[in-house]
């Protein structure tokens, strides 16, 4: 249990909202939603049909927010062979759907701006002046943190480099950073900057945790036992939460004490995991962790990154960190005194004013989430990752899946690997003429997301039944 009611009351800043303590027990019992039992279609047969998607779709208690998304028009005279529908968006891991509201939101600063001049920071109902705290209640709850250990700011990779000031401090018998072989390229570069910043080599102090030979994910088994190896000599454990490439989803609570049992620091990169995977940062411990907003979070291109410390961390002031004047505590900000007082917790590590219109498009994505809960969201995801793993495994044989078969171990995702005898360019252009939107990562593998806030069973049935109608034109193609 995270907060007992004896321990003083963590720092609010005037937010106050508990953490969720941990994953609602049952979780476990509705991994498989009834309309998308994943082993009955396979012997049955049942769920193959455009019907069955629709009806599971009608059943869907989290439809109507679909509504609130601008999906992409279908292509100028695009022949799309599974009849009249809007483009079908599975695209959610690299760049969320821009929600409706966005538009009046920005609006409204735009107003702002144009009516007020500078006093908008000070005017209206939403004065810029205190704008980082307006998306935090409901970040913190997608994240499972309490409002004091998440603010708002830069973007991702900056935040990483900002919050391993604090939390990678090499030293000569401890100085190693523990991250995955295939990280986001970005997240490699950040820590072996860091390692060469610090006086380190990455040769020597970068230990990097791959699959085992013919295997496509990572066991939290040899996890662990890397954990117990290289950890008294390591400074800082630097994970994702859902592989960007995979889809996998690590085991972060048990990593997590692992980690910590070793006297490492823990830093999570929950990049593709925020909005998409149920999160329980509070209980679960990490020292920081760090995400961006224009995936699962939908907060448009390029937006605003998130960022976690733990209340562990609130009041320490004497945690080494870069500085700017919009972490210095709010009392006294404007004061323009040069002397540093951070902001209790994550506010603390900010540094310039945020970028309003980032922060407006952020909020306008959230308040969907508030309306739909991620506990709930997680529900529907399970159900239409599996419903998706089932049509895969039915009508596209051929197609490996990457991403761990087992439902806690995924979170919407799920990335396929084709033959190298599938021209994967011809076979995504094919998709695109059809207005069907996934991403590749060429040479091989396909990645397609089910958003479970905009997305369904018909996106996914007409996704597997476009791509096995392509496969086999582009096999035709190739044996003419
Ligand atoms: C998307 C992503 C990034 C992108 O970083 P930016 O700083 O937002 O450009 C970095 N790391 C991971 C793991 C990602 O998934």
């Amino acid at each position: 249990m995270a907060a007992a009611s004896s321990e003083p009351a963590p720092p609010t800043l005037g937010l106050n909202i508990e953490a969720p303590a941990a994953e609602p027990t049952d979780l476990a019992e509705s991994l498989v939603w009834e309309p998308a039992k994943s082993g009955a279609f396979a012997a049955s047969g049942e769920g193959l049909t455009a019907d069955y998607a629709d009806a599971a779709d009608a059943a869907d208690e989290l439809r109507s927010l679909r509504d609130e998304f601008l999906f992409p028009p279908t292509e100028e005279g695009a022949k799309i062979r599974t009849g009249d529908r809007p483009s079908v968006y599975l695209c959610g891991n690299s760049l969320g759907l821009q929600p409706r509201a966005v538009r009046e939101e920005l609006s409204s600063e735009l107003d702002k701006w144009a009516r007020y001049g500078v006093e908008g920071h000070f005017k209206s109902d939403l004065p810029w002046v205190t704008v980082d705290e307006t998306p935090v209640e409901s970040m913190a709850r997608v994240v499972g943190a309490k409002p004091v250990e998440v603010a708002v700011m830069n973007s991702l990779t900056v935040n990483l480099h900002l919050m391993m000031v604090p939390f990678y401090r090499p030293t000569a018998t401890r100085h190693k950073i523990i991250i995955e072989k295939h990280a986001f390229p970005s997240d490699w570069q950040a820590v072996a900057s860091q390692i060469r910043h610090h006086g380190f080599d990455p040769a020597t102090s970068l230990v990097e945790l791959g699959p085992r030979e013919g295997e496509e994910t990572l066991r939290t088994e040899d996890i662990l036992s890397a954990l117990e190896r290289e950890g008294p000599s390591t400074a800082l454990v630097m994970l994702s939460g859902v592989q960007y490439y995979t889809g996998q989803l690590f085991d972060i609570p048990a990593i997590t004490a692992a980690a910590r049992a070793q006297g490492c620091k823990v830093g999570w990169d929950l990049a593709h995991a925020a909005g998409n995977a149920p999160l329980y940062l509070n209980a679960w411990g990490p020292d920081f962790a760090c995400w961006c907003t224009y995936k699962y979070l939908n907060s448009g291109p390029g937006s605003i990154g998130g960022c976690f410390v733990h209340e562990r961390h609130a009041e320490d002031a004497s945690l080494n960190r870069m500085a700017g004047w919009w972490g210095h505590r709010k009392t006294d900000r404007f004061a323009m005194a040069s002397a540093f007082v951070p902001s209790p917790g994550a506010f603390g590590f900010q540094l310039s004013n945020p970028p309003v219109l980032c922060v407006a498009a952020l909020r306008a994505s959230l308040r969907l989430f508030d309306k739909a809960t991620m506990p709930a969201l997680r529900r529907k995801s399970l159900a239409v990752t599996a419903y998706l793993r089932a049509l895969v495994a039915a009508r596209l044989p051929s197609v490996k899946v990457l991403t761990p078969d087992e439902p806690s171990s995924r979170g919407a995702q799920l990335s396929l690997e084709f033959g190298s005898d599938v021209p994967l360019r011809r076979v995504y252009e094919a998709l695109q003429r059809e207005s069907v939107i996934v991403d590749i990562r060429e040479p091989s593998a396909m990645r397609v997301a089910p958003a479970p806030l905009y997305n369904g069973f018909r996106d996914c049935w007409d996704f597997v039944d476009t791509l096995a109608a392509v496969l086999e034109e582009v096999k035709g193609r190739a044996a003419e």
